[in-house]
């Protein structure tokens, strides 16, 4: 028995080293790759309900290793957020967003918000106001234009800390909106604190909506909350005809998701909103 655990440990010791040597070799070429800005912003176009039209997108990183291939964000953001990394991205792409849209703006492309997704640390550290103002002065692009989308899991720092921080950021002229909601704990005396202006509805509650009767009620319970606490809402991960039919009955404001268009690279998103621009 003895011998047994010995052997256990050892093979449990062995899988830790290579996992850690994995995670090692990940975050050195993550390193790398903001370096050289290898990590590409991609925009999830997001639409009005009721006309039908492009009213933003959400920048969503890519990136394309040389020699690892694709690797998923579910995979390296979290890897930039334990190690740190995640304040040299996040600056990246809130610059990137401001940059590229001030492009549009000056080509005479219609306005649109540009949300940028913000970690819990870059949300918690306490310079991301200042950050957000330099970008903005730097490019030019309007605040009302720019959107920051905080997770809901977010909220649960210091909550004197969270409202004040979400204030400073609302009196810089952003958007603010809260990510994945309905999968965190938020209560409803807190949300009525935050000077937020859209809840995105996480993508579990719509992707059963058609199928889950429960899911359809609870879709619809968000829908109506985010109205009465007057914010707007936008339906995240819209893949079905059906879907955006049910959402346009329960009067939800925008929406995205592959039904309209995964995220694409900017020149793609321009092709699009050219396309709607009338003639
Ligand atoms: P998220 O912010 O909830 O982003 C939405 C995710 O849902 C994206 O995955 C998007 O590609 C995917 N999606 C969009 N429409 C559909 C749909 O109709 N069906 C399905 N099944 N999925 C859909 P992605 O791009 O893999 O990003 C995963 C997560 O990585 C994001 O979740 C976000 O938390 C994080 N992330 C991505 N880019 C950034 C970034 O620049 N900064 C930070 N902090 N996090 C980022
Ligand atoms: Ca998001
Ligand atoms: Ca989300
Ligand atoms: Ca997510």
């Amino acid at each position: 028995a003895k011998s047994e655990g010995r052997n256990t440990y050892y093979y449990y010791s062995d899988q830790l080293t290579a996992q850690a040597r994995q995670r090692l070799v990940l975050e050195s070429r993550l390193r790398q790759a903001i370096k050289k800005q290898q990590l590409r912003c991609y925009y999830q176009p997001q639409l009005d309900i009721k006309t039908g039209s492009i009213i933003g997108a959400e920048l969503l990183l890519r990136w394309q290793d040389p020699e690892l291939g694709f690797i998923s964000p579910d995979l390296f953001i979290p890897l930039a957020e334990s190690s740190g990394l995640i304040h040299l991205i996040g600056q990246q792409v809130l610059q990137q967003a401001c940059i590229q849209g001030q492009a549009w703006l000056n080509e005479g492309l219609p306005p649109i918000t540009l949300a940028v997704n913000v970690s819990v640390q870059q949300f918690g550290r306490g310079d991301l106001e200042q950050q957000v103002k330099m970008v903005l002065a730097e490019s030019g692009f309007p605040a009302r234009l720019l959107e920051l989308e905080v997770t809901e899991s977010a909220l649960m720092l210091d909550e004197e800390k969270v409202v004040l921080t979400m204030q400073q950021l609302r009196e810089t002229g952003v958007r603010l909106a809260i990510d994945d909601f309905g999968t965190g704990y938020s209560s409803l005396a807190y949300l009525q604190r935050l000077p937020l202006d859209i809840l995105k509805v996480d993508r579990r509650f719509i992707a059963n909506m058609t199928a889950n009767t429960d899911d359809r009620q609870i879709a619809k319970a968000i829908i109506e909350l985010g109205h009465t606490l007057r914010f707007e809402v936008l339906a995240e991960g819209v893949e079905t005809a059906e879907q955006l039919a049910l959402l346009q009955e329960m009067a939800c404001d925008y929406y995205q998701g592959y039904y309209f268009s995964k995220a694409v690279p900017a020149e793609e998103f321009r092709r699009l909103l050219l396309q709607q621009q009338p003639a």
